[in-house]
């Protein structure tokens, strides 16, 4: 077991990482008698038994509610019924809320306990691999509206999050590799001996090499977040490969998994960085390696225009200008005076894209 800390001042808090860790967990500390286990239809019927009883051993009361599995759960309405569920129920605030399952239920359920009275206290307990190296860190919470994703939400951090390896072991292979891409991700910006690791390992699947992938992610996550909990400059560092991935999942009408769209815009971001002078042939290569050994695509028929369109528009870009985040070797990104997000001339991008 492994305890990983978020440094947020008041709320600061710990991951709790390993094998078999929901079970060994001291709820005690939490200092709840009361429990709300918000899950999805998936995760409910693979390991919903089982947390009720981990808590119900430990003497607590709890209660267990589930929203359709999927990503088109995550909208404003299920945010709303979450809540009045809760109100129906007649939860109060002693009550702590358990978020279990994905990065769906993490950003649904978080949501409703930053508002639901005011906000509940809760911990998160990622069960995809994606949600433990990624979306249960940071606070993050949100739900989607017809005019865009993640338009509502709220910065609001949990108690605890509880990573689990072995809830990793009925994952499907295709939500593995949603994971991996980020932990790609992760290996590229800032850790070389991740990346090492993962060029010899990344065709396992068993605990010891989720457990090394996992920690080494949530620690990376978890000291940048931080010391940039708002993405005031360095959390950007967390957005490569995610400006043109954003872009592929759009044109992709969202058919593309956000892994596969973040994997294909490390390869067109770790592009424009090569075509600048910053990132050499080989490294641009051994990234692009890596990523095809893990059994993600490499490319995309873009739209250019298109794509340039959504690009310039992105949240995270401002004045109209594109704005990537560059490697300039496995394991580090350009930095300037504290700057780690740079504008590139369209014309690069455009033919970074072909
Ligand atoms: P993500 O975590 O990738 O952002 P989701 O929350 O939508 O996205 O989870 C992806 C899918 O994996 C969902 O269908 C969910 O029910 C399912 N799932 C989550 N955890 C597990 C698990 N441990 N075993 C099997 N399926 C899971
Ligand atoms: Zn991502």
């Amino acid at each position: 077991m492994q305890t990983i800390k978020v440094n947020l001042g008041e709320r600061s808090y710990d991951i709790v990482m390993g094998r078999g860790v929901a079970e060994a967990f001291v709820f005690g500390k939490i200092g709840a008698d009361k429990y709300v286990i918000v899950t999805d239809s998936n995760v409910k019927k693979l390991h919903g038994e089982f947390l009720e009883q981990i808590l119900k051993n430990c003497g607590y009361d709890v209660e267990i509610m589930d929203i359709p599995a999927g990503e088109d759960s995550k909208h404003w309405e299920m945010a709303g019924e979450v809540g009045r569920e809760l109100a129906r129920r007649g939860i109060d605030r002693d009550t702590v809320l358990v978020t279990f399952g994905g990065g769906v239920v993490g950003d649904i359920a978080g949501f409703v306990a930053s508002f639901y009275k005011r906000g509940l206290r809760y911990i998160h307990i990622p069960t995809t691999l994606l949600a433990q190296v990624d979306s249960s860190i940071g606070g993050k919470t949100g739900v989607n509206i017809p005019e865009g994703k993640n338009i509502f939400g709220a910065i609001y951090q949990p108690l605890a999050v509880i990573t689990d390896i072995n809830f990793l072991k009925t994952l499907p292979e295709d939500e593995v590799k949603n994971g991996l891409a980020e932990v790609i991700k992760y290996a590229v910006i800032k850790d070389t001996e991740l990346f090492e690791y993962l060029e010899k390992n990344i065709e396992r699947r068993d605990e010891e090499f989720y457990e090394f992938i996992v920690a080494k992610s949530a620690a990376i996550k978890a000291e940048v977040v931080s010391l940039d909990e708002r993405e005031s400059e360095l959390r950007k560092i967390l957005n490569y490969g995610h400006t043109v991935g954003h872009a592929v999942e759009i044109l992709s009408g969202h058919k593309i998994f956000h892994g596969q769209a973040v994997a294909i815009g490390m390869v067109y971001e770790a592009k424009i960085a090569n075509k600048l002078g910053i990132l050499s042939d080989v490294d641009l290569q051994r990234q692009n390696d890596l990523i095809k050994k893990a059994g993600l695509s490499l490319t995309y028929d873009f739209d250019i225009e298109g794509a340039l369109k959504i690009m310039r528009t992105d949240k995270k870009n401002k004045g109209g200008q594109i704005y990537f985040v560059l490697p300039k070797q496995i394991g580090a990104l350009k930095e300037e005076n504290g700057k780690v997000a740079f504008p590139v001339e369209e014309e690069v991008v455009k033919n970074a894209l072909k």
